[in-house]
């Protein structure tokens, strides 16, 4: 009897097996215990944006994904430089000669840009680009020492006057370049989205700015730090959950002359490449901060950096100096017991 049940059920899953397997996995595809990690990667900004998220429901996912870049592209319409009919280009050519209106968005960002000026002594300055807008990386072209000359005074915060939500240039030579922060601001409108969309576990990156969301399956994310002189090579692997992480390095751009590394972070009060730092790595609450202070502290070094990180609450880095040594601020270190 049971021989020839067993025969029978034998019989029938071979007859059937394809089918019962389709089954199985449409019923598993529907599952959220068995919902996927997705990842959509584009060029946006001038660098790789990477979406990756967890969601049961593959549509929601693809939508979500999809709505992120679209934001992204709508942020880099708004800021780029390269672009002449974004919003900061029209600032560039306009607002020395008359007050120019500001979006409330930009606004936003001005003001921000502003705050980390003033806590940071001017080492974070988007008129950097008065000199900034000179150097060409691929091109290996960089400004002489009489356009610097000429020019260094335009690079100061203090030349921007915001006033009922316009903007105005004290100095007919200033340029401003969100660069250095709107990477960062991207990465926490596309976090925004996600949230909207009922995703609690995600990681969004753009280049060196990246923000997380919840956990990866009960365990932190692993995020490697470059090897700043090595590409190939991870120097330091941080755990993280629910928080934003930027790098700044002096490997992103750059190209090399006479021996001197010439690349895109610049130091207001030379408006030469900042010396001092191979790459500065800074987490805290949200990517425009830890953008803005991965910059930041790059120019002012481990010492001064250091000091500034250690006066803001939960912000915590590593610098790497120009002779490769690391240095870690207080939430970093291991307590001495
Ligand atoms: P990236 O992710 O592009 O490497 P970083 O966060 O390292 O960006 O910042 C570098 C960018 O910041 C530059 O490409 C430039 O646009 C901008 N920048 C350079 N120097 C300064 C400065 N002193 N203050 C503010 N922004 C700067
Ligand atoms: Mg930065």
């Amino acid at each position: 009897m049971l021989d020839y049940l067993a025969g029978n059920i034998d019989g029938l899953l071979k007859k059937n097996l394809p089918w019962l397997i389709l089954a199985l996995l449409l019923v598993g595809a529907q599952s959220p215990a068995l919902a996927a990690w997705q990842e959509q990667q584009r060029d946006i900004m001038g660098t790789r944006v990477s979406v990756e998220l967890w969601h049961g429901d593959d549509e929601v996912a693809a939508s979500c994904s999809a709505r992120v870049l679209a934001e992204m592209d709508r942020i880099d319409a708004l800021m780029s430089t390269y672009r002449e009919d974004s919003e900061v280009s029209y600032i560039n050519r306009n607002a020395s000669i008359e007050a120019v209106s500001v979006s409330e968005e930009l606004l936003y960002l001005l003001q921000r840009s502003i705050h980390f000026s003033e806590i940071s002594a001017g080492a974070f300055d988007i008129t950097y680009a008065s000199i900034g807008y000179a150097y060409d990386y691929r091109k290996q072209q960089r400004p002489s020492d009489q356009v610097v000359e000429q020019k260094l005074a335009a690079i100061d915060y203090r030349h921007i006057e915001l006033r009922d939500r316009k903007i105005r240039f004290n100095n007919s030579a200033v340029r401003i370049d969100l660069g250095g922060i709107a990477k960062g601001y991207a990465v926490d409108r596309a976090i925004d989205i996600l949230q909207h969309c009922g995703i609690s576990r995600a990681m969004v990156s753009a280049g060196g700015d990246s923000r997380i969301i919840g956990d990866r399956e009960g365990r932190p994310w692993v995020i490697g730090i470059r090897h700043p002189r090595d590409a190939q090579g991870i120097a330091l692997r941080l755990p993280l959950s629910d928080s934003a992480i930027s790098t700044s390095g002096d490997y992103e751009r750059f190209y090399i002359e006479n021996g001197e590394r010439v690349h895109h972070i610049i130091n207001p009060r030379t408006g030469r490449s900042a010396g001092g730092s191979w790459s500065a790595t800074v987490t805290g609450p949200d990517a425009m901060t830890t953008d803005a202070l991965s910059t930041t502290i790059f120019i002012l070094g481990a010492v001064e950096g250091l000091a500034l990180v250690e006066s803001l609450d939960g912000i915590d880095a590593i610098i790497i100096d120009s002779t490769g040594k690391v240095h870690y601020s207080s939430g970093f270190q291991e307590p001495e017991n």
